[in-house]
């Protein structure tokens, strides 16, 4: 059987300087670094780069910036500097030439592709909640939002226990500064990550923090409501939830969407259908009744797109447990669908499990879910030929003068898209509603309405 080795993260050391505004940038660029698969290192010697977020408030902040760049150069030589000093960049070069890169102060866009240049992340799909090509710089007009890292829970295809350990939540008043800031800044769509988003804030038992004068839970309930009052009355910015978990108080959320302030997204990673699959893969929300839920969902929010991803060849998945997926996934009727065949991973207990199946087998079986959710796609998107949708543009083509955009039922890079003909003068970041002419297994094809 072959195992897959994972790639180790590269790691980013940060020496953070000046008042608590510099602060909360450093903690905006590391939120991003770790989305993006990056580790911390708490030393000079284990960073593979270390970033120096400098003051140039007072000649004296000014020295003592220099005096950290010059000590990061000493120890570890792969130094990136930001921070109010990056206006002076000719004096920190002057002193220290060797400096990989110079940005100024809230320029995460630079800092971050200074980063990436001086130590570039390593893709893998076991580890990483943003799609690979998500890995690119993401455009200032949508933004992952990470609200906590680790997990607790040892499901058993899974090495994220083992590498980030158990969960740790972010502040709910920290993750809603990021969310301000970065909406002040153009993000018009915040796509919320964690390892199990359902369960953020658990560790903190759910305390309360002051936010603008009232109080905010650390639960998702809470966390989601804030962040889709973010858009103001004209709810402009979408919230997007990711990596949801169907626990019981996820039925909370299906209220937000009803009343706009949550896009009406569920990414729910299912992984299986089976019973029996389930508990061995030791899956959390292991619900029999999760398609009832479902159904009661949609009646809430008729318009609502579930997402989900399935593994296929788990150790010891029978032709029955096959047959229970693909019915299952006949009668669920997801929106969008990912499959992967199960791949033995260094360190995942069902590495070792017995019954492992065979190669052909998982292609064959990872092929029947794909015809499946395809013929699916292709229904559900054809049932919306004649509507209209609200559409967020991504991209502009200059040379055929067509645009692209996704709709609320479609996150960047895993889902479809939807294709407009004309831009008419649509730029990235628009906001445009539109009117559905054709559809694919896929995408959507339209005209602004
Ligand atoms: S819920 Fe399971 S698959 Fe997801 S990170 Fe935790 S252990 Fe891994």
């Amino acid at each position: 059987m072959n195992v897959t080795m994972l790639p180790k993260p590269p790691r980013v050391g940060l020496v953070s300087l000046g008042c608590p505004k510099n602060l909360v940038d450093s903690e905006r660029i590391m939120t991003k670094l770790r989305a993006d698969g990056y580790d911390m290192s708490p030393d000079y010697a284990g960073a593979d780069v270390v970033l120096v977020n400098t003051c140039g408030f007072l000649d004296s902040a000014k020295e003592e910036s220099l005096e950290a760049i010059g000590e990061a150069i000493a120890e570890n030589g792969r130094v990136v500097v930001t921070g109010c000093m990056g206006k002076e960049a000719e004096v920190i070069r002057e002193r220290f030439p060797d400096v990989l890169a110079i940005t100024g102060a809230q320029q995460y866009e630079d800092v971050v592709a200074a980063v990436h240049q001086a130590a570039p992340p390593v893709p893998s799909p076991f580890i990483d909640l943003v799609p690979e090509a998500g890995l690119k710089l993401t455009p200032r007009h949508y933004s992952y939002l990470k609200i906590s890292e680790g997990c607790n829970h040892r499901c058993a295809f899974c090495i994220i226990p083992h590498l980030r350990g158990d969960l740790v939540s972010r502040r709910p008043d920290a993750v809603l500064r990021e969310a301000e800031k970065l909406v002040a800044a153009g993000t018009k769509e915040l796509l919320v990550i964690s390892q199990d988003t359902s369960a953020y804030g658990v560790d903190f038992r759910h305390k309360a923090w002051p936010w603008k004068g009232e109080e905010v839970r650390a639960h998702m309930t809470d966390l989601a409501r804030e962040l889709g009052k973010l858009g103001g009355a004209s709810g402009d910015v979408w919230v997007r939830l990711h990596y949801v978990y169907p626990y019981p108080h996820v039925d909370n959320v299906i209220p937000l969407m009803a009343e706009g302030l949550v896009l009406p997204y569920l990414d729910i990673p299912f992984q299986h259908a089976s019973p029996d699959v389930l508990r061995r893969m030791r899956r959390p929300a292991n619900d029999a009744k999760v398609l009832q839920r479902i159904r009661s969902w949609r009646e809430q929010v008729p318009d609502l797109a579930v997402r989900s991803t399935f593994v296929v060849g788990f150790p010891g998945e029978t032709d029955e447990d096959f047959a229970y997926l693909l019915a299952w996934l006949e009668e669920a009727r997801l929106d969008r669908v990912g499959a992967f065949k199960f791949e033995a991973v260094e360190g995942a207990p069902a590495t070792a499990m017995a019954d492992q199946v065979p190669e052909d087998v998982k292609q064959e079986r990872y092929e029947a879910v794909m015809a499946l959710s395809a013929r699916i796609s292709a229904e559900k998107l054809g049932a919306k030929v004649g509507s209209r949708l609200d559409v967020l543009i991504d991209a502009v083509d200059a040379e055929t003068g067509g645009a692209t955009g996704r709709s609320k039922a479609d996150a960047p890079e895993i889902d479809g898209e939807v294709h407009l003909r004309d831009a008419g003068g649509l730029k990235p970041g628009d906001l445009v509603t539109i009117q559905v002419e054709d559809a694919d297994e896929h995408d959507l094809y339209g005209v602004p309405a």
